[in-house]
């Protein structure tokens, strides 16, 4: 990357980037359900939290309400063209990376089932060149203006990085995976494969074995349980009975790792004479 690029020349792309602050990032945005009770629910249900006695959406909802979903918004992202200049000024300068830093929200009315939801977004700020522990970029912030049934309830900034990674590292076998997910839950799990053994749990209720390991018995209901080591031993004739491969749609991000995989299987296969379970599987073609 080039001084200039980098933003220090006279090309100076911190000035090429700066014209685009205040600019409109979405317009006219509409949000694809009216504020409703099922969403407030599963949001709830999600968090831990109780429903607002008045029925009204948690605050921190304020976002959701604007969200395409998987299949996208009807009515178009209501994207303008200001917010892909600015990232095509930083992709151009080798800043291809992206990552999501935080975001700030402002409460002005609480949102109700019914509210018909409309966002506008400015680009509020693009910070100067910036070196972080991920590389070097520029932080780009916008603020989403969210009205409901027109009258303005929330303002909710966004801010991301557009950098140049500060080092590539070639991943390692065990980086290509993701780490495993401990909680209260399933830690007695962890704790058993770190010695070796592969626990089964056990309902104490009914004695319905289960793999992987769930808060309660599906049978029975049952909170309480315990474990059963798998024997390692399997049935010849029922290792795998099934096997899927799941390839999804290519992703619409601007841009990936190229070796990012979308293809990913699991089979359904007996993990001990205890007990079969559905896993990933490797080697499949
Ligand atoms: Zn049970």
């Amino acid at each position: 990357m080039t001084d200039a690029a980098a933003g220090n020349g006279p090309d100076d792309l911190y000035g090429r980037l700066a014209v685009h602050v205040g600019q409109i990032a979405a317009a006219g945005g509409e949000g694809r359900d009216p504020v409703n009770e099922p969403m407030i629910r599963h949001w709830c249900e999600a968090t831990g939290h109780a429903v607002p006695a008045d029925g009204s959406a948690p605050a921190t909802m304020l976002q959701v309400w604007t969200m395409a979903g998987l299949s996208g918004h009807t009515a178009g992202t209501a994207r303008a063209g200001a917010y892909d200049d600015v990232l095509t000024l930083l992709d151009d300068a080798g800043y291809t990376s992206v990552v999501a830093t935080d975001c700030e929200q402002e409460y002005l009315r609480p949102l109700r089932p019914g509210d018909r939801i409309t966002y506008d977004a400015v680009i509020e700020s693009i910070s100067p060149r910036k070196t972080t522990k991920l590389g070097t970029g520029h932080f780009v912030t916008t603020r989403m203006d969210v009205r409901a049934n027109g009258e303005l309830s929330g303002t909710h900034r966004f801010r991301i990085l557009k950098y140049a990674p500060a080092a590539t590292r070639k991943p390692t076998a065990e980086a290509t995976r993701p780490r495993p997910v401990v909680n209260r839950d399933n830690a007695a799990y962890w704790e058993g494969l770190e010695r070796h053994e592969l626990l089964i749990q056990r309902c104490s209720g009914c004695g319905t074995l289960r793999l992987p390991w769930l808060p309660g018995c599906n049978a029975c209901g049952s909170p309480d349980w315990d474990t059963v080591a798998a024997s390692g031993e399997s049935e010849p004739s029922s290792a795998t009975s099934s096997c899927t491969i799941r390839r999804s749609p290519p992703s619409t991000r601007r841009t990936r790792s190229p070796s990012s995989s979308w293809r990913r299987a699991c089979a359904s296969s007996a993990t001990s004479r205890e007990c079969r379970t559905t896993r990933s599987a490797r080697g499949c073609p």
